[in-house]
C-alpha cells in the first residue's frame, strides 16, 4: 500500500481550488479536490462572479430596451416587459453550465472529487465526510464567506446577502445597500435597472474604498446621474424586518442625529471574511493572522510543512483571477517547477455600467513612493465611445517621473474591463508610457483612449 492516497489534496473547489486540482493533475501528481458544495466552482461560480454578470448583463439588455437607449439607435421595441422569472432560468443555466464543466474537467484530469467538509486530523491527514486520507501535500482553497453586521440579522428574505439578492423573486420597490462596494454597486445597478429605488449607506466619506481617489469621486458623480441615492459617512446601527419592510437605524459614522430609513428589501455588502471554520486548523498547529487569514510565504507555503494555502483565505485582493493564478503556481511550486504571482499586477474590475477597473498603485499610493507624471484621456473624446453614446469616464496612467514605468492604471468605460487587461501586461512586461503611446492601437477601438491617456503623460495627446 502507497504511504499516502494521493499526492495532493486541495481543500475546496472554487477558482483557486479547481485551477490547482487540474495543474496538479496535468503535471502528473495524484490528485483529490475536497469540495462540500452539491457542485464545483466555489462562490465565484455558484454565487459569485458568474450568477452576478447574468444578472448584470440581463439587467442591462432590459435598460437598454425599456428607457430608450435601443430607440435612440432607431430599435423600436414597443411595450417592454420584464420576466424576471426567465432572467433567473438564464442565470441557473450558466451555472450549470460552468459548474458542470469543472466536472467534466475533473474527469478528464483524473482528479478525484471527494464530497463532504474536509476537517485536518493531522497536517497530512484529512477527514472528509466519512472518509480519512493522507496526502503529501494539502492545499487550503477554502475561499471566504460573507462578513455580518451585528444587529443586521440576515433571513434571505427581506434582510439578504449576495447570495439573497441573486434571487428575489421581485424586484424590491426600494433596496437598501450596507456598504458602497463592489457588490453593492453590481448588485444595487442590476435591480435599479429592473426598476428598484436604490439607496447605498457607505460607511466611509467615499465609495469604492480601494480605488483611485479620483476614479472614487467620477463613480460617485456616475452612480448619482443614474438615480442611486448614496448616503456616504453613515453608518447602520440597526435594522428591524417586518411583514412587508425592514425599518433601518442609521446615524453619521462620525456621531450625531439618528434618523430611520424604510425600505422593502436590505443587501448586506460590507466585505467578507476567509473560511477557517472546522477545518481543524489547531489540530496542526496553524495560526491565522490578525485579520482571519492564513499567512503564506511568496510560493504559497504556511507555516506548516506540507500545508500550502491560495485564495480568499489568505491575503490579497479576493478575487477569483488572482485565486486561479494562486492555484497555477502553487502546484507549479508543488510539483518542484517555480510558480510565481505577481502580487502588484492584479487587475480588479467593476461590473457596473460603466465599468470602473484599475491595475498597480493608486496616484495616491504613487506619490507616497516617489514623484510621478499622470496622463488623463476622457472617453468623451475617443471616437467609438463618443459614437455609441458611452461618453462616461476616462483613462488615468500613472509613471514615474524619472524612469516613465508605468505605476497605475485606473478606467471608466464602457469596456473597462476588456480594456485593463492591456494595461496590466503592459506593466508586468515593465512598460513606460511612452511604450504603450508608441504601439498602434486599432481604430476606433476604446482602447485608443489608453494610447492618449499614454501620450498625455508627456502632454502631447492628439484628441484634446
Ligand atoms: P471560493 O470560490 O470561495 O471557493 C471555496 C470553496 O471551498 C467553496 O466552494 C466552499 O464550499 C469550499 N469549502 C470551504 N470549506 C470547505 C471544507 N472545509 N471542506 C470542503 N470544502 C470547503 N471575483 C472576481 O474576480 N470577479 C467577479 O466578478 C466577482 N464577482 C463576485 C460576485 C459576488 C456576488 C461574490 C460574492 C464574489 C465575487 N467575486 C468576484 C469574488 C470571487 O468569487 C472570489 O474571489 C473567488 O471565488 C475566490 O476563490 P477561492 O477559490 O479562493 O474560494
Ligand atoms: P467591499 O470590501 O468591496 O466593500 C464593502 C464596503 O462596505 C466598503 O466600502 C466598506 O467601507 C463598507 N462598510 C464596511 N462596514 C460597513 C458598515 N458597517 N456600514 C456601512 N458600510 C460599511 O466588499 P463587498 O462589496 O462585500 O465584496 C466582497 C469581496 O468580494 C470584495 O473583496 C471583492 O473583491 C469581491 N468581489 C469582487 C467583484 C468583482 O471583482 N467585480 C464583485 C463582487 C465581489
Amino acid at each position: 500500500m502507497a504511504e499516502y492516497d494521493f499526492d495532493v489534496l486541495v481543500i475546496g473547489a472554487g477558482p483557486g481550488g479547481y485551477v490547482a486540482a487540474i495543474r496538479a493533475a496535468q503535471l502528473g501528481l495524484k490528485t483529490a479536490c475536497a469540495e462540500s458544495r452539491e457542485t464545483l466552482g466555489g462562490t465565484c461560480l455558484n454565487v459569485g462572479c458568474i450568477p452576478s454578470k447574468a444578472l448584470l448583463h440581463a439587467s442591462e439588455l432590459f435598460e437598454e430596451a425599456a428607457h430608450g437607449t435601443l430607440a435612440k439607435w432607431g430599435v423600436k421595441t414597443g411595450n417592454v416587459e420584464l420576466d424576471l422569472g426567465t432572467m433567473h432560468a438564464s442565470r441557473l443555466e450558466s451555472i450549470k453550465g460552468l459548474t458542470g464543466g469543472i466536472e467534466f474537467l475533473f474527469k478528464k484530469n483524473k482528479v478525484e472529487w471527494l464530497k463532504g467538509r474536509a476537517a485536518f486530523e493531522s497536517a497530512d491527514t484529512v477527514k472528509v465526510g466519512d472518509r480519512t486520507v493522507r496526502a503529501k501535500n494539502i492545499v487550503i482553497a477554502t475561499g471566504s464567506s460573507v462578513t455580518p453586521l451585528p444587529g443586521v440579522e440576515v433571513d434571505q428574505q427581506r434582510i439578504v446577502d449576495s447570495t439573497g439578492a441573486l434571487e428575489f423573486a421581485e424586484v424590491p420597490q426600494h433596496l437598501v445597500v450596507i456598504g458602497g462596494g463592489v457588490i453593492g454597486l453590481e448588485l444595487g445597478s442590476v435591480w435599479r435597472r429592473l426598476g428598484a429605488k436604490v439607496t447605498v449607506v457607505e460607511f466611509l466619506d467615499q465609495i469604492l474604498p480601494g480605488m483611485d481617489a479620483e476614479v472614487r469621486k467620477e463613480s460617485n458623480k456616475i452612480f448619482k446621474k443614474q438615480g442611486f441615492e448614496l448616503k456616504l459617512g453613515t453608518k447602520v446601527t440597526g435594522a428591524k424586518a417586518g411583514g412587508d419592510g425592514v425599518m433601518l437605524t442609521v446615524e453619521p459614522a462620525a456621531g450625531g442625529a439618528a434618523e430611520t430609513i424604510e425600505a422593502s428589501h436590505v443587501l448586506v455588502s460590507i466585505g467578507r471574511r476567509p473560511n477557517t471554520d472546522g477545518l481543524g486548523l489547531d489540530k496542526i498547529g496553524l495560526e491565522l493572522n490578525k485579520r482571519g487569514q492564513i499567512d503564506v510565504d511568496h510560493s504559497f507555503k504556511t507555516k506548516v510543512a506540507g500545508v500550502w494555502a491560495i485564495g480568499d483565505v489568505t491575503p490579497g485582493p479576493m478575487l477569483a483571477h488572482k485565486a486561479e493564478d494562486e492555484g497555477l503556481a502553487v502546484a507549479d511550486n508543488i510539483a518542484g517547477h517555480t510558480g510565481i504571482v505577481n502580487e502588484d499586477v492584479i487587475p480588479s474590475v467593476v461590473y457596473t455600467m460603466p465599468e470602473i477597473a484599475g491595475v498597480g498603485l493608486t496616484e495616491e499610493q504613487a506619490r507616497e513612493h516617489g514623484e510621478v507624471k499622470v496622463g488623463k484621456f476622457p472617453m468623451l473624446a475617443n471616437s467609438r465611445a463618443k459614437t455609441n453614446k458611452e461618453p462616461d469616464g476616462f483613462v488615468k496612467i500613472i509613471a514615474d517621473a524619472k524612469t516613465d514605468r508605468v505605476l497605475g492604471v485606473w478606467i471608466i468605460s464602457t469596456l473597462a474591463g476588456t480594456m485593463i487587461a492591456q494595461a496590466a501586461q503592459a506593466m508586468e512586461f515593465g512598460a513606460t508610457s511612452e511604450d504603450i503611446a508608441l504601439t498602434c492601437h486599432a481604430h476606433p477601438t476604446h482602447s485608443e483612449a489608453l494610447k492618449e491617456a499614454a501620450m498625455a503623460v508627456t502632454g502631447k495627446p492628439i484628441h484634446i
